[in-house]
């Protein structure tokens, strides 16, 4: 961990998408590469940080995550604030996650800034056999909608520090 001052930039974070698929293990997997079988182990947490070198600046990437408030739709606008990137993920084996994205899109386009850099994520691809949104449609859908994509496990690992690098990158890109 380095010292406040020997950071280039802070990029905040926000990870959306409804309630159990999978926010707070990519989280989790991606600040710490663990995969916590007690997910309530982290409830009442607002973010957690990975301080990492991108581009030979030094950034830490400020990941805030929710309280569950997502069963209620009742995140409040502050969760948005100055937020440059979000992770909005969907279980690859609930339909219903997938088709919820839409509202989520909205929510982001009502709270966050405009120039927010978005990263559809389908969750659980360890879960092959109990897929039901397929690649193809989620690519299609996020092309149409300008976002980027990438299906990931957190289970297994699969795809999340990618997914995250490709995000900060992005955002990099655009500050
Ligand atoms: P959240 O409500 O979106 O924060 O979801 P959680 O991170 O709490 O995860 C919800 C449930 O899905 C928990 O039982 C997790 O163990 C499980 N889960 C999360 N990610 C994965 C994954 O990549 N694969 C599988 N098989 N289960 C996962
Ligand atoms: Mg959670």
């Amino acid at each position: 961990e380095w010292e406040a001052e020997e950071i280039d930039y802070v990029f905040k974070i926000v990870v959306i998408g409804d309630s159990a698929v999978g926010k707070t293990q990519l989280l989790g997997r991606f600040t710490k590469d663990e995969f916590f079988l007690d997910s309530k182990s982290t409830i009442g947490v607002e973010f957690q940080t990975r301080t990492l070198v991108l581009n030979r600046k030094r950034i830490k990437a400020q990941i805030w995550d929710t309280a569950g408030q997502e069963r209620y739709r009742a995140i409040t606008s502050a969760y948005y604030r100055g937020a440059l990137g979000a992770m909005l993920v969907y279980d690859i084996t609930k339909r219903q996650t997938f088709d919820h994205v839409v509202r989520w899109i909205d929510e982001l386009r009502a709270n966050a800034d405009n120039s927010i850099v978005v990263m559809l994520i389908g969750n659980k691809s360890d879960l092959a056999k109990s897929r039901v949104v397929s690649t193809e449609d989620a690519m299609e859908f996020a092309e149409e909608q300008g976002l980027f994509f990438s299906e990931a496990s957190a289970l297994s690992g699969d795809n999340v520090e990618t997914a995250f690098l490709r995000l900060l990158e992005e955002i990099y890109g655009v500050i």
